[in-house]
């Protein structure tokens, strides 16, 4: 029975309590509804979040549309923005400790890990406030002595930004420096199961002197407040992170007001493991990469492709080490995993492990909840002997669960990691160059890695092929996403090309003499 602590000193005695941001004001709901988040770990309630509704969004869209419009925010130098990005950097820093505790609590994730997350985020502000001092278009002189062209880059207009529960403030920092720093104003609509992190982001934001309607944050459901902002015509752009089933319906009604959209969405990653790879950094990182945040990781390394002739001894050091994973209370500095979302996902989880029993797999380790003092737990599950076509090799369960495959050469390997509509990440496993080169070059994911796993850098793209998503976050290109390209075609000197032609030195009652070319 797992214990959990009912009495830590950072459990709060009381809910914190939020308000909506809009227009650099906190306000309660419209309705003045609110929705309580209970911690999965613990069963205690956290925090209490306005249950914003159509109204309060259209409200927030007015607002970042005026400041967009008509506010300072679009026209202020790329240095003022850029301080105000590095002043909320800083403010992050001095609050990690309450943002990472929020996440923690609300999502059930480690608190040491959730401290990493925070560091994480901090870095990705510095790196947009980079970026908004770079920003700049292109100067063609290379299209005849009367011609300059001049393409410049201006922000897209108001970004209606949408997140999930598993990475709540990381991924928010994904996107909202990026969309500033560009110039744009925002709405944001974080998940309903961990919306605090965000809500004290626009503290933050209103201290580091953002101005007023830059940024508003709408609680409440995704049917009511994330639909409401896909549907609005003052919406120039979405940016959304979640599921695949959710970001489809997205682009299908962002359609219908043309907006760009930038998609991450889910994945079925792949590890391939070689059987001439340093076995024992590839096992450390197998488990690291399905466990990593209860494996509730659009990242997650969920498929294990193993090499025939290593699969055996392979296969028994990943379930011994999968034995000895840390699960239980996140505020226990040595938890490696905490709890699961929700009751309705640690069900659908466990239904993955069950069918695929049922259809002739071998459940290894795991397979079911774990008994818990509290709150809601999943035991490190791994499963051998499944068949692409089973549901666990080929949906997201997005949980703890590993589901292994076994390959003989380099070309089956490829086929299987391809195997899925999703295309977000894999990792590849050897110490010989060429498999390592022809996997990566014919494995369809946005990243691979190469003998490591799951590492991140604001400097590097990120982004999934096929039903992983649509567009590429971070990297050098982050800030110009949120930016519309204009042309400017800019004549130089005397005319010379009439479209009718005049006779020379023909007058003209408009003042000008004819000239011939
Ligand atoms: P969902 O797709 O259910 O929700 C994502 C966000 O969309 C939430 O804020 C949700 O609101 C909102 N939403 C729900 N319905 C609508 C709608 N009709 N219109 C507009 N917005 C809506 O995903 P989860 O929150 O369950 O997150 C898990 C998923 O996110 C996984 O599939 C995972 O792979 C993916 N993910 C992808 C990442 C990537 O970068 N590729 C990174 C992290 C996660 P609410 O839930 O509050 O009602």
């Amino acid at each position: 029975m797992l214990a959990i602590d009912l009495k830590h000193p950072l459990l709060p005695r009381t809910p914190r309590q939020f308000g909506l941001l809009i227009d650099g004001k906190w306000r309660s709901a419209q309705e003045e509804k609110v929705v309580e988040r209970t911690s999965p770990a613990h069963d205690v309630r956290v925090s209490v979040y306005p249950s914003g509704e159509v109204a309060d969004a259209e409200a927030a869209i007015v607002s970042a549309r005026r400041a967009f419009d008509i506010g300072p925010w679009p026209k202020l130098k790329a240095a003022e923005r850029s301080r105000v990005l590095l002043r909320a950097a800083d403010l992050i820093e001095q609050r990690a400790e309450e943002l990472a505790l929020l996440d923690t609590l609300e999502n059930g994730k480690p608190l040491t890990q959730a401290r990493g997350e925070i560091a994480g985020a901090a870095d990705l502000w510095r790196y947009a406030a980079c970026l908004a001092r770079d920003l700049h278009g292109d100067a063609y002189t290379n299209l005849g002595p009367a011609m300059l062209g001049v393409v410049v880059r201006e922000p897209m207009g108001v970004i209606a930004i949408i997140t999930p529960w598993n990475f709540p403030f990381l991924i928010i920092s994904q996107k909202l420096p990026f969309a500033l720093a560009a110039g744009c104003t925002a709405v944001v609509k974080p998940s309903e199961l961990t919306s605090g992190s965000t809500l004290v982001l626009g503290e933050i934001l209103l201290e580091a002197g953002l101005p007023p309607g830059a940024a508003n944050i709408v609680t409440g459901s995704g049917r009511q407040v994330g639909a409401a902002m896909v549907r609005h015509p003052a919406v120039d752009m979405i940016s959304f992170t979640g599921s695949t089933a959710v970001g489809k319906m997205t682009v299908a009604t962002a359609a219908e007001t043309l907006k760009r959209v930038s998609m991450e969405l889910g994945g079925k990653n792949p590890q391939l493991v070689f059987a001439d790879a340093d076995l024992e950094a590839a096992v450390d990182a197998v488990v690291f990469g399905i466990y990593f945040n209860a494996g509730e990781c659009c990242n997650s390394g969920s498929r294990l492709l193993v090499q025939r002739e290593i699969a055996g001894t392979f296969l028994d050091e990943v379930v011994a080490r999968s034995r000895a994973v840390p699960v239980g209370d996140p505020l226990d500095e040595r938890t490696k995993v905490g709890a699961i979302i929700s009751a309705d996902h640690l069900g659908k989880i466990e239904g993955y492990v069950t069918d695929a029993a049922a259809a002739g797999a071998e459940v290894r380790l795991g397979g079911q909840r774990l008994a818990a003092e509290r709150g809601r737990f999943m035991a490190p599950t791994v499963v051998a002997g499944v068949s692409p076509e089973m549901a666990i090799a080929r949906e997201e369960v997005f949980g703890p669960v590993l589901a292994v495959l076994t390959f003989d050469t380099v070309e089956e390997a490829v086929t299987l990691a391809n195997g899925t509509g999703y295309g977000l990440s894999a990792g590849v496993w050897s110490r010989d160059y060429d498999t390592c080169q022809t996997a990566a070059a014919r494995i369809r994911a946005g990243t691979v890695w190469l003998n490591t796993f799951m590492e991140g850098f604001a400097e590097l793209p990120f982004g999934g092929f096929g039903e992983s998503g649509i567009g590429r976050e971070l990297g050098r290109h982050a800030a110009l996403d949120y930016t519309e390209i204009k042309t400017l075609q800019m004549h130089r000197g005397p005319r010379s090309d009439w479209w009718l032609p005049r006779a020379q030195g023909a007058q003209s009652p408009l003042g000008s003499q004819a000239t011939l070319s």
